[in-house]
């Protein structure tokens, strides 16, 4: 069974718009506790396989399997993120108006929680998540800030927090130093490299440096499909890599 022990897999998947091949047999293997980087040119398929994976975009055919045996085709979208798989956008998105440590409650205590969200609702254990999230975000000096003043790094940590502080299994982030400062990047390293092996992420990057520094493997992709998979030097001296950025 190619499924079983994969947090994620996709097998042969295809998803045309219109005729034209977005998704073009596109095969994918996560393991858990993995931090993949997703790379490859524009209009590759990067947002159409994170849509396919989060339930939004139908594939024509093709099979993606989560947490070994659960068909996600069968799923909704909604369903699918219940199941504990995240996706963060590009843009950060976070309560400007609430402080850091409120906008985690929030986070914590889920859709039911908006009107009682109050520390002392809070059991001890969610207590002590939030306390670890707080650190792990490096966010503990700025938890009664409102978060709408925090730096847009900052800000990506926080909603970075949010999703963690739910325990999702498989986290799916696009973009996340884009915009950011060099230090904020180096930091944002620091922090994927902390959640490897506890949660499973996949990351769509194009800064060469943060990916080089996460180490592990990546995946190019390229008209639909996956042209190239290994570490970052590898695949950055595959020719057909080279190509394909070069534009020939
Ligand atoms: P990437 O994120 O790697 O830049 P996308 O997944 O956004 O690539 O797009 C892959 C290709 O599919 C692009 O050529 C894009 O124009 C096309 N595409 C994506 N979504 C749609 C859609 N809803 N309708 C038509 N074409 C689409």
């Amino acid at each position: 069974d190619l499924t079983h022990g994969r947090i994620l897999y996709l097998e042969d998947v295809h998803v045309a718009f219109d005729g034209f091949k977005a998704i073009n047999g596109l095969s994918l293997d996560i393991a858990p506790g993995e931090l993949r980087c997703i790379i490859g040119p524009n209009g590759a398929g990067k947002t159409t396989m994170m849509d396919i994976i989060t339930g939004k975009t139908r594939p024509d055919r093709g099979e993606v399997f989560f947490g070994g045996t659960i068909d996600l085709l069968r799923h909704s979208e909604a369903e699918i993120a219940s199941m504990g798989l995240c996706r963060k956008f590009q843009k950060p998105t976070v309560f400007e108006a609430l402080s850091v440590f409120e906008n985690l409650e929030l986070a914590l205590q889920g859709p039911r929680g908006v009107a009682a969200a109050l520390w002392h609702r809070l059991s001890g254990a969610q207590r002590d998540r939030l306390a670890e999230v707080l650190e792990l975000i490096q966010l503990q000096a700025e938890a009664q800030r409102p978060a709408g003043l925090l730096s847009h790094g900052q800000k990506q940590w926080l909603e970075i927090g949010m999703l963690l502080i739910q325990e999702p299994k498989l986290l799916l982030l696009d973009e996340p130093v884009a915009g950011m400062t060099d230090q904020e990047t180096e930091r944002t390293a620091e922090l994927f490299l902390q959640l490897k092996g506890r949660h499973s992420l996949i990351v769509v990057e194009h800064d060469m440096g943060f990916i080089a520094r996460l180490g592990g493997t990546v995946t190019v992709l390229c008209e639909g499909r996956v042209l190239a998979q290994g570490p970052l030097s590898q695949v950055q001296a595959d020719e057909r890599v080279i190509e394909v950025y070069l534009g020939r």
